[in-house]
């Protein structure tokens, strides 16, 4: 498949994004930990993105797109679907700037991730994510209502956004070897690459994904988008995605090293050391990274790995049995 008009983010544009969400989101920790050094054999330089403003990196990619609407855009408001995490990015980052906002969600998304929506004031619509397909859900109401719709991953503006924080990891770790990100629609990863590939062009970078949501491995070993089943059976809620997006497929075809997976084990364990060693609460997809760098056999020992520890939304209850498992 080739996307010949498609028109991308550079690295450029994740530097802009960096000055717009310069003083309003969280510049956040890159943590170390002498036990991980010892388990990967490596410097290991854990960018907590589960600190960020909304629990997870999506803020970065929600405001830098939020910001750049019109004022007739900012009054009409921002649409958009997703299972968690993008929804409540979109939520806090349209209360900050008083635009209405309203989310499609599966009616099975935690309940947690729901409430913290409409906490921030968005209006949620749910759909069964079996028989309806939300994208036509979405455009059916962004029609209705004139909102702007703003996708996920496949959008501009939020690549751009999602690349700040590997931006600062790069900017305070000089000299990464490795660099390890979650992927589900693929932005986080897209963005990762404008900002690294850049500055550190030799820098190799590993998407990880759900053992059970491989389509962007598959992807990327057919040159084409491979679209897979709905995943029920993983606990990355937020890495279920069926498709990497057109536009973070581009650009991860062109310079991402390789896309290794993670099972839920080893996600499990992932979560059992950051908060046991770490001491921070970290998601079953913000685990990915880690579990990806420490079980998929990458060539890592003796080199400076980055890791995303990309988001911290837990449901306490469920968080609470992975960790007892
Ligand atoms: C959304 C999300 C991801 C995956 O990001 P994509 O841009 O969809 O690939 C990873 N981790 C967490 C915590 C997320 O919320």
């Amino acid at each position: 498949m080739s996307w010949p008009d498609l028109d991308l983010p550079t690295a450029q544009d994740v530097h802009a994004a960096a000055e717009r969400l310069r003083g309003i989101a969280h510049r956040t920790p890159v943590l170390r930990s002498s036990t991980a050094d010892a388990m990967l054999g490596a410097q290991v330089f854990f960018k907590c993105e589960s600190l960020q403003r909304g629990g997870s990196f999506k803020f970065r990619g929600a405001y830098n797109a939020l910001a750049q609407l019109s004022p007739e855009q900012r009054e009409r408001g921002v649409l958009t679907f997703s299972a968690g995490n993008h929804a409540q990015a979109i939520a806090l980052a349209a209360r900050m700037l008083d635009m209405p906002a309203l989310v499609v969600m599966p009616h099975d998304a935690l309940s947690s991730k729901m409430a913290a929506a409409r906490a921030y004031g968005a209006q949620v619509v749910t759909y069964d994510p079996l028989t309806e397909d939300r994208e036509a859900i979405s455009h059916k109401l962004s029609k209705e209502r004139g909102m702007v719709l703003v996708p996920p991953s496949d959008h501009f503006d939020v690549i751009a956004g999602q690349g700040t924080a590997a931006l600062e990891l790069i900017d305070e770790v000089p000299r990464l070897d490795v660099l390890f990100v979650g992927v589900g629609g693929g932005g986080l990863l897209a963005g990762s690459l404008l900002a690294t590939k850049d500055a550190l062009p030799l820098c190799r970078v590993y998407g990880v994904e759900p053992e059970v949501a491989n389509d962007g491995q598959q992807s990327l070993a057919s040159g084409e988008i491979v679209e897979i089943a709905l995943p029920r059976s993983t606990i990355a809620d937020g890495a279920r995605a069926t498709a990497l997006s057109p536009m973070a497929f581009d650009i991860i075809q062109q310079s991402v090293e390789g896309i290794v997976t993670a099972s839920d084990p080893q996600l499990m364990e992932a979560m059992r050391f950051f908060a046991e060693r770490m001491k921070i609460v970290v998601e079953p997809t913000g685990a990915l990274a880690l579990a990806g760098a420490r079980h998929s056999g990458c060539d890592i020992r003796g080199t400076r790995v980055g890791i995303i520890v990309s988001g911290g939304n837990v449901d306490l209850a469920r968080y609470a049995r992975f960790l007892a498992d």
